[in-house]
């Protein structure tokens, strides 16, 4: 008895280091100085949290690899509840609303966001899950990813590679 008393504490303490630990993670991928502001709860539920935990390796290993190159690049947006959404002028069908998008900042102008796609291109082998789509914007890259939970892409047979793409003074978006 007294063995399966310290392996249920063993459990027991290694289930709230998780906790704590998931619990810190969700709160710095949904936390927004525009949610505060307006009062909004950037809270993820249910499959945003799934989601979220899925990218959260790769956002740690591209953060790293912007670092080399820009040691002030930073997680400036990641998931947004709808109402943070339009508040911030995001897109309707944007993958921070499924916590499946993440923005860098940090970085500075469209050249330099350009440089930090190239250092990212140039070792997204590194990077596990592998991203969707990667946007030099004009103060941000963005990236996002494939839906785990295979509700907006299919099965992972039917993914693509990844598109590289910048942004263009007319606001499209041009292949690199
Ligand atoms: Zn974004």
């Amino acid at each position: 008895m007294k063995a399966l008393g310290w392996i249920a504490l063993a459990v027991a303490s290694v289930a709230a280091v998780w906790y704590l630990v998931r619990r810190a993670l969700l709160a710095r991928l949904s936390r927004s100085p525009t949610a505060e502001h307006l009062g909004i709860d950037n809270t993820p539920t249910g499959k945003a949290v799934t989601r979220l935990l899925y990218i959260a390796p790769a956002m740690d290993s591209i953060r790293g690899i912007v670092r080399q190159a820009f040691p002030l690049a930073r997680v400036s947006s990641c998931y947004r509840c709808e109402a943070l959404n339009a508040a911030v002028g995001g897109s309707p069908t944007s993958r921070h609303l499924y916590g499946l998008g993440v923005d860098f900042g940090g970085i500075g102008d469209g050249e330099a966001t350009l440089f930090a796609l190239e250092i990212v291109r140039s070792q997204v082998d590194q990077v596990t899950p592998r991203p969707r789509d990667v946007l030099a914007e004009a103060d941000h890259l963005h990236i996002d990813f494939y839906d785990p939970l295979g509700e907006l892409d299919g099965p992972e047979s039917e993914w693509r590679a990844t598109r590289w793409r910048k942004e263009l003074p007319s606001g499209q978006f041009a292949s690199l």
